[in-house]
C-alpha cells in the first residue's frame, strides 16, 4: 500500500511495463516455429532483405520456413509501409506477426500488430538498441524523416533473442547498444532523484531501479570482454550478458524508469549534421558524459565511465563524433533543441538551459581530450 502523507498532493501510481515473454540463447531461432504457434496459426514473417539471405537460411525447420508467410520489409517504417502490411494482414487472416532484423523492422511490426489487434513476437537480430522490448515505435516519412512516435496499447508479447545470429554482426552494433544501455542507469537515477514520471507515465517501481543498477554493473563488467568476443563471432558468458543488459535491463529500465538528459543530448546532437552517421547509442553515450559534468558527478564516477567508453570504443570526445572544430553557435543549435519543453533533459534535478547545456558538452570533451593526451585510457 502506498501511504500519502500529504493529503492534497495527487501522487501518481508506480507503473512498468514489460514483454511478456523473454528468451534469450545460442541458437534460440529454433524455438521460433513452437513459439509462433502458440500464438496462432497464420503467422506473417516480416524480414528485412539481409535476414532473408544471411540468417534464414541457417535455421531450417521439418518443411524449411513454409510454415509462416515471408514478406520483405521495405526499408522504411512509414505510413505506406504500415499500411501495406495491415492489409496483408485483413487480406490474409494473419493472427501472428513475426518481426525479424533491426529497428526499424521491428517497430514496423509492432505497429502493425497494435493496430490490427494481433500478437507480436520480436526477433532482434543486432543488439545496438534497447527498443525490441518496448512498447512504443517509431514512424518516419517515406524519406527516413522523424514524424512521431506510436505507443503500443501492449508491449510485445514475446522477444526471442539468438546470441549466435547477435555475435554474427558487426561489434559496431553491440558497442553502440552498450552506449544505450549506459544511459539507462544514470537516466534512471535522474527520475528517481527528481521525482519525475518514466516513459509509461507513472512512478517507477523498486524493481525497474533495480534493473537499471544491475544494467550499468553488468555493462561494466562485462562490457569488454563482450566486444572481444563479438569481434571474434564467438559467443560467450559475457557476450549473453551484454546482449541480456543491451536489450532486455535496458529496454525495461528505460520505460520503466525513465529517461533525462543523455537521450536529449542525443536528441540535440541530431541537428549537427556531421553526426548522422553515427548511431544512436553512439551518441547517447557521449549524452551520458555531458549528463556526468551536467549533473556534477563525482570524480570517481566521470573516471569509470570515461574508461569503460574509451575500452569499448564508445565517443569521449568532440573529434570522435566528427565535430572538432565545432563553432559555439553550431552547438548551441544543439543545445537549444536539447533544451525544448518537451524533452527529458528536464527530468535532471536542477533546472536546465541552453548554456547549461553546451557548457556541459563543452566540459565533457575537454576531458575525454585531457584523458586520451594523458593516456588514461
Ligand atoms: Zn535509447
Amino acid at each position: 500500500m502506498i501511504l500519502i502523507k500529504d493529503e492534497n498532493s495527487v501522487r501518481q501510481p508506480l507503473k512498468a511495463v514489460f514483454p511478456g515473454k523473454y528468451i534469450q540463447g545460442k541458437k534460440a531461432l529454433n524455438e521460433l516455429k513452437y513459439l509462433t504457434e502458440s500464438f496462432g496459426n497464420r503467422g506473417l514473417l516480416l524480414a528485412s532483405p539481409s535476414v532473408i539471405t544471411h540468417v534464414l537460411p541457417k535455421y531450417q525447420f521439418e518443411n524449411g520456413w513454409d510454415w509462416i508467410h515471408l514478406d520483405t520489409f521495405q526499408g522504411e517504417c512509414c505510413r505506406e509501409e504500415l499500411e501495406r502490411l495491415s492489409a496483408k494482414v485483413h487480406h490474409d487472416k494473419t493472427d501472428v506477426i513475426v518481426g525479424m532484423g533491426g529497428g526499424k523492422v521491428i517497430d514496423t511490426a509492432k505497429i502493425v500488430a497494435d493496430s490490427t489487434g494481433i500478437p507480436v513476437i520480436i526477433v532482434p537480430t543486432i543488439a545496438s538498441s534497447d527498443a525490441p522490448c518496448s512498447g512504443c515505435g517509431v514512424i518516419y516519412s517515406g524519406d527516413g524523416i522523424f514524424e512521431g512516435v506510436y505507443y503500443l496499447k501492449m508491449n510485445p508479447q514475446a522477444v526471442l533473442v539468438d546470441e549466435s545470429v547477435i555475435a554474427q554482426a558487426p561489434t559496431r552494433f553491440l558497442v553502440s547498444g552498450m552506449g544505450d544501455a549506459l544511459a539507462t542507469w544514470f537516466e534512471a537515477r535522474s527520475c528517481k532523484r527528481s521525482g519525475s514520471a518514466n516513459e509509461c507515465g507513472g512512478y517507477a517501481t523498486h524493481t525497474a531501479m533495480a534493473i537499471a543498477h544491475v544494467c550499468y554493473k553488468t555493462l561494466l563488467k562485462y562490457g569488454i570482454q563482450a566486444k572481444n568476443d563479438c569481434d571474434l563471432f564467438v559467443t560467450s558468458e559475457a557476450l549473453s550478458a551484454v546482449i541480456e543488459a543491451n536489450i532486455l535491463m535496458s529496454g525495461l529500465g528505460f520505460e520503466s524508469c525513465g529517461l533525462a538528459s543523455a537521450h536529449s543530448i542525443h536528441n540535440g546532437l541530431t541537428v549537427l549534421e556531421e553526426t548522422h552517421t553515427f548511431y544512436h547509442g553512439e551518441k547517447v553515450a557521449f549524452g551520458v558524459l555531458a549528463g556526468l559534468h551536467l549533473t556534477g558527478a563525482p570524480v570517481s564516477e566521470k573516471e569509470k565511465v570515461y574508461g569503460f567508453c574509451e575500452a569499448v570504443g564508445l565517443p569521449t570526445t568532440f573529434d570522435d563524433l566528427n565535430l572538432a572544430g565545432i563553432s559555439r553557435e553550431r552547438l548551441m543549435e544543439a543545445a537549444v533543441k536539447t533544451c525544448h519543453p518537451n524533452e527529458a533533459v528536464h527530468h535532471e534535478v536542477k533546472s536546465v538551459d541552453p548554456e547549461k547545456i553546451l557548457i556541459a558538452m563543452k566540459a565533457a570533451d575537454a576531458y575525454g581530450r585531457k584523458r586520451k593526451a594523458t593516456g588514461n585510457n
